[in-house]
């Protein structure tokens, strides 16, 4: 062995992920990366992410576990929770008490949600009062095109879902920003103070109708043709959930189309991955599971969020259709013998701002999937911190099935951070470690994801369910 052979083996260098794929792999990665570009345009919400995965499912063989009494191994299926967060199974054909293998990926992402009371009028202007939701940096988010998605009762009691924005006959809707010219205060403020929450109200119309004693005319407009089109008045958005997303289509990037630029890769880019891996089993040793969760950017807070029992509930009625029973020791032995892969994005090196990241332990676009040990802020805090024999066992898992992975942190120690669904499925008594797709322009309304980790985070979801 030659002294450079010899520093080869020993030594650890992050590859590019498309230099190391067969032409295969290569075009696998293109044909999935194009399905992902459609999920990602029909699925700007929670809501929709769920819809769209019950079609899938059920193509796919899926049943709703809540209407089958009794389960056996081979058996796919999946159960819904408030039409927010999703859980689907494929039943291997080992004892269940040693454990299930879930993927678990989020499918909220950072947006603008109206206010119960949003509609307002001024200037002979008609606009929406919004309200901020997760992480965002709220200069990226006036002066582009936005779209409306949500549900809201008519007067009737009849649900309806409300999509405008996203065909291309639709009217986009804006937040409107001060021109360089006027913007001098503005532009020296903070960024963080720059635009300010409440002035972040969406501008959704301009005529007036034509009502003598009427003040608000305008609105009086909007509110006409709001209850003309879907039965609603003003006191119907008290109940309603509208989510103001961006209104542009999920694209190619680069001459070369390396990557794919997109609003809500964090974290539809695990979300989607995930659910080709659980839908693509077919007779696991060890009941296979993916659960898609909701407010994963508020804090997984909630009934729909990843610290609701929801999936722990799940388990139990598996355990008991497929065992007759399930006691409180039935379901804690799966539960502590279940592993986890928490689906979610990181923070790839961004070349503008390099100075954040420390290059040894961050994540690079286009070297594959992350895993991430541990995520948190300054002292690992809010962190899960996966065990040596864990972060072995994975690692082993991904280089056994040739996928192409890197270790990863979110940034320089003090730098910031963040956390995942990781520690809430660890204070479970379950392992669980971060694995997902480094993304730059996080929480940006076009973020942007290099399509080989996307392929990657596919193949590690798959390679996770031989373990
Ligand atoms: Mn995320
Ligand atoms: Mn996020």
């Amino acid at each position: 062995m030659t002294d450079k052979e010899l520093y080869d083996s020993l030594t650890y260098e992050k590859k590019n992920a498309y230099t190391e794929m067969t032409d295969a792999e290569r075009a696998e990665m293109t044909e999935l990366c194009d399905q992902y570009r459609g999920f990602l345009d029909r699925c700007k919400t929670e809501r929709e992410c769920v819809k769209e995965a019950i079609k899938m499912a059920e193509a796919a063989g899926f049943k709703k576990l809540t209407e089958l009494d009794v389960l056996k191994p081979g058996d796919k299926v999946y159960k819904i929770n408030r039409n927010k967060n999703i859980f689907l199974a494929v039943i291997g054909t080992e004892d269940i008490h040693k454990g299930i293998n879930i993927a678990g990926a989020h499918i909220d992402s950072p947006r603008l949600d109206l206010k119960q009371n949003p509609l307002y009028e001024k200037n002979d202007m008609a606009l929406l009062k919004t309200h901020y939701y997760g992480g965002i940096k709220k200069y990226q988010w006036p002066t582009i095109p936005l779209a409306i998605h949500g549900v809201i009762f008519n007067d009737k009691g009849e649900k309806k879902d409300i999509v405008i924005g996203e065909r291309d006959d639709d009217p986009v809707f804006v937040i409107t920003d001060l021109l360089p010219h006027l913007a001098k205060d503005q532009m020296a403020k903070k960024m963080t103070e720059g635009i300010e929450a409440e002035n972040m109200n969406l501008l959704i119309g301009g005529i007036p109708i034509e009502a003598e004693d009427v003040k608000e005319k305008v609105k009086f407009a909007i509110l006409k043709l709001l209850n003309a089109r879907y039965g609603i008045t003003e006191r119907s958005f008290q109940s309603a959930e509208f989510e103001i997303v961006p209104a542009h289509k999920a694209r190619n990037v680069g001459l070369d189309e390396s990557f794919i630029g997109a609003y809500g890769h964090d974290d539809r880019v695990c979300a989607y991955t995930t659910l080709r891996g659980i839908l693509s089993e077919t007779a696991p040793k060890r009941t296979a599971a993916a659960i898609l969760v909701d407010k994963e950017e508020i804090g997984s807070m909630g009934n729909t969020g990843a610290r609701s029992a929801f999936m722990t509930m799940t388990f139990a009625e598996i355990t008991e259709k497929l065992t007759g029973r399930c006691s409180i020791t039935d379901l804690n032995r799966v539960i502590e013998n279940s592993a986890c892969m928490s689906s979610d994005v990181s923070a790839a090196v961004d070349p503008n701002y390099s100075e954040v990241s420390e290059a040894r332990n961050a994540s690079f676009a286009g070297k594959g999937v992350s895993i991430e040990k541990y995520t948190g802020a300054r002292g690992k805090y809010d962190s899960s911190d996966a065990s040596a024999e864990y972060v072995y066992e994975i690692g082993r898992l991904m280089d056994d099935d040739g996928v192409i992975w890197q270790t990863g942190e979110l940034g320089k120690v003090d730098q910031g951070g963040g956390g995942t669904i990781a520690q809430y499925v660890a204070n479970l008594n379950m392992d669980v470690i971060d694995c997902g797709v480094p993304v730059l322009s996080m929480h940006a309304p076009f973020e942007v994801v290099a399509k080989t980790d996307v392929y990657m985070a596919y193949r590690a979801y798959k390679a996770f369910y031989k373990r």
